[in-house]
Formats: C-alpha cells, structure tokens, sequence
C-alpha cells in the first residue's frame, strides 16, 4: 500500500477487473478538481496518477522560513477559479512584490527600468500545492492510487477500458487529465481509433512550460530590495532569459527564481553567475539552490521535446469536446479556452468536463 504525502493511504487497484463510472487519469489539478467534482455529485471515482505524489507540474518544497515553488509561482487578478478554492481552503496568499527598478541585461551592459514590467499578480504563501492538497484533502480515502501509470484506454461496446501498471478497470468515462501530447506519445490511445482531426491536434498540442527550467536561489535576506530593485530582470540570450523576486510575505524567504527555455548542463551554477552579473557580489553567496528541468520530469511532457509549437491549438474545439460518444475526455490546462496553460485553465477545463459528464 502506498502512502500518499496527505498521509492517507491509497488502496491498491483491484484485479483483474472492477467497474466504476469515471476513471481519471492523472492527479495533476486537473485531474484532482474534476474527481472531487465528480465525487461530490455522487459518481464513484478512481484517479490513477503515475508519479509518487500528487500535483503533476505543481511541485513546492519547504525551505528555511517558508516554502519555494519550483513549477507555478503565480495567480492573477480575474482567475476566478483559483480565488475561489483559495477563499474555500482559507490559504494565505500575499502579492507578488513589485517595488524597486527591473533590470534588462543586453549588449554587455545592464539597465535599470524605474518603471512596472509586470501585471500585479499572487502567491500562494505556503506554495502553490497548498492548492493540491486542498483539494486533494476533500477527495475520499482510496480515491487516488500513485505509483500507478494508465498504459492503455481501449474504447469497447458500452464502456471504456483502463489498462494500469496495477490493473484492469471498466469504466463509464475516462477523463485524459494529462496533456493530450503526451497521452498520445505514451501510447495510451491509439490515434488509428480516434477522428484524424481529434487524434492531429492531440499529438501536436504542446505542454505549457513542460520543457522549462525552473531555478530558485534562497538567500538570507532580500538584499536586491535594499538596492532599489524589484528582483525582476530580463535576460535575452542569456541562460535564464527571466528572473523575479519569489520572497515569502516581508521578504522572508528571500528568494529569487529564473526561467530557462533551453536544458542547462549545471542549471543552478549557471543561474547563480547570472543573479551575480545582475544583482553584484551578495548574489554569489545562496544558502541554497533548487533547480528542476520540467523537460527531463517523468510523466510531464512527450520525450520528443521541441517537437511542436502549436499553441493555437490550445482550447480546441476537436479537444473541447469529448471523443468516443462523449465517453474520453480531455482535461488537461492545455484544453482550456479560459486561461489555458495556467492553473486557472486547469481548473476550467475541469469544470467544462464536470458539466459535460453531469448533463450526460
Ligand atoms: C516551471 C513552471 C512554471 C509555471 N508557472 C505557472 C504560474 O506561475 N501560474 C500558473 O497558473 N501556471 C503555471 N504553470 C502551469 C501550471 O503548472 C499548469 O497549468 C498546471 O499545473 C497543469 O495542471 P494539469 O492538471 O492540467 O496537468 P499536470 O500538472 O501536468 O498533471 C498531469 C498529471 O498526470 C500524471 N500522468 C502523466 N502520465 C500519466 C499516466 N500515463 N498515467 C497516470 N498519470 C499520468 C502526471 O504525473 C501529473 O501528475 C507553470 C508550470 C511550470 C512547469
């Protein structure tokens, strides 16, 4: 039996085969607000996710003083979905800090901009998977089984069947909780067996951010604000072509955090020369350095990175509507056309796949 990180455990998949109205696969946030949806309607739910924990590209970590986010950072003003589950939960949030110059690093020099770069934004106090486990906490004990990859969905007579690493089940309806490229890639659907349109764009749409290296320093004190500066900086051509401020409320933890769209050799040196050139010699000193490459994350983006970048597709009609007679369905933030990419796009992907699955 596997513990969930909520200390819940997780029941393992019966065998051979058992039947249950909807199985979701993937417990990122998608896969997560749909299920508790679902539940709360009183359809029976499993969720199969095949990592070891839940939150899928949302991933926090405790660090001294507070937590850093090493997948999203940010909400913004208007996302009514998250604001909703953060008023639901009562999860501290605090604004993104946004006083003090931007830097823009070109041609061998460094500017100061002494003006707003960025939209006023939030932050999720104590990370952003204090989302995840809200809702993660709402779900019944057993609902979500980790460890646990869906290597097959296979469309029969008058149900679905879901092929696990622990298992066979039937189900109602299949929920595709993960970006459509990468189901695809994974060979979990047979594109032969879906509409050429639908099967097109659900190999071509790319994962938002799934490619990208997130690195985050942490230092004693916020010193960029003593200096008048923001914490935000851009880059063009450099390894980390942007930087922000990622601090915890009153600067503690004083953290910064960069981008990179390119896979990095050694992400958390290269970022710490870059904060040095940018910010002067107290940048060279981090008490710690967390990076990840979201391109080398199993289970987050089709391993033939790069191959596309086809972000018209995203919010689809051939992906917003479900496929073998409104049985699959595709849920991801990638389908959204509220927000798509954001945690908000997952959230309203979640919700357009409730209301389809409750009317039918
Ligand atoms: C570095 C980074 C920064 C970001 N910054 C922001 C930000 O500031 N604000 C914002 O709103 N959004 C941001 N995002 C995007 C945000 O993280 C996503 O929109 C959101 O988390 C997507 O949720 P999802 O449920 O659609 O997909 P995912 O989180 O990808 O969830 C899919 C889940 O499916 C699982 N899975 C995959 N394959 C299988 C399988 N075969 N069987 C079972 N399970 C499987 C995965 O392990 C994962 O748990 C960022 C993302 C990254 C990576």
């Amino acid at each position: 039996m596997t513990v969930l990180p909520n200390g819940r455990p997780s029941t393992p998949p019966a065998s051979p085969v058992s039947d249950v109205d909807v199985v979701v696969v993937g417990a990122g946030i998608s896969g997560l607000a749909v299920a508790d949806g679902l539940i709360r309607a009183g359809r029976s739910v499993r969720v199969f996710e095949a990592g070891p924990s839940l939150g899928g590209r949302i991933r926090s970590v405790e660090v001294p003083g507070g937590h850093a986010d090493l997948g999203p950072t940010w909400f913004w003003p208007g996302e009514q979905r998250v604001a909703r589950l953060v008023d639901e939960f009562g999860l501290p949030v605090h604004d993104q800090w946004t006083t003090g110059d931007a830097l823009v690093a070109a041609d061998g020099e460094v500017r100061r901009i002494d003006r707003p770069v960025m939209p006023p934004s939030y932050r999720f106090t104590n990370g952003a998977i204090s989302l995840v486990d809200g809702l993660a906490g709402r779900l019944p004990s057993g609902t979500v089984t980790v460890d646990c990859p869906v290597t097959r969905v296979e469309r029969a007579t008058a149900h679905l069947t879901v092929h696990t690493s622990g298992g066979v089940w039937t189900a109602g309806a299949v929920i595709i909780a993960v970006p459509p490229s990468l189901a695809m890639d994974s060979g979990m659907i047979d594109p032969d067996h879906l509409e050429p349109s639908v099967a097109e764009a659900a190999s071509s749409i790319p994962v938002w951010m799934g490619g990208v290296t997130k690195a985050v320093a942490i230092y004693p004190e916020p010193f960029w604000r003593q200096l008048g500066l923001s914490g935000t900086a851009f880059g063009p051509g450099q390894p980390f072509g942007e930087v922000h401020d990622m601090s915890g409320p009153n600067g503690t933890p004083a953290v910064l955090f960069g981008f990179a769209q390119a896979p990095l050799a050694d992400p958390a040196e290269a970022f710490v020369g870059q904060l040095t050139a940018l910010f002067g010699p107290k940048a060279a000193e981090p008490a710690q350095v967390l990076a990840v490459d979201w391109g080398r994350q199993p289970f987050t983006a089709p391993t033939r990175l790069g191959h596309t970048n086809r972000y018209d597709l995203y919010g689809s009609p051939h992906l917003t509507t479900p496929s073998w007679a409104g049985r699959l369905h595709w849920t991801s933030t990638e389908t959204a056309t509220t927000a798509p990419g954001h945690i908000e796009g997952a959230l309203a992907a979640a919700e357009r796949t409730l209301g389809a699955l409750l009317a039918g």
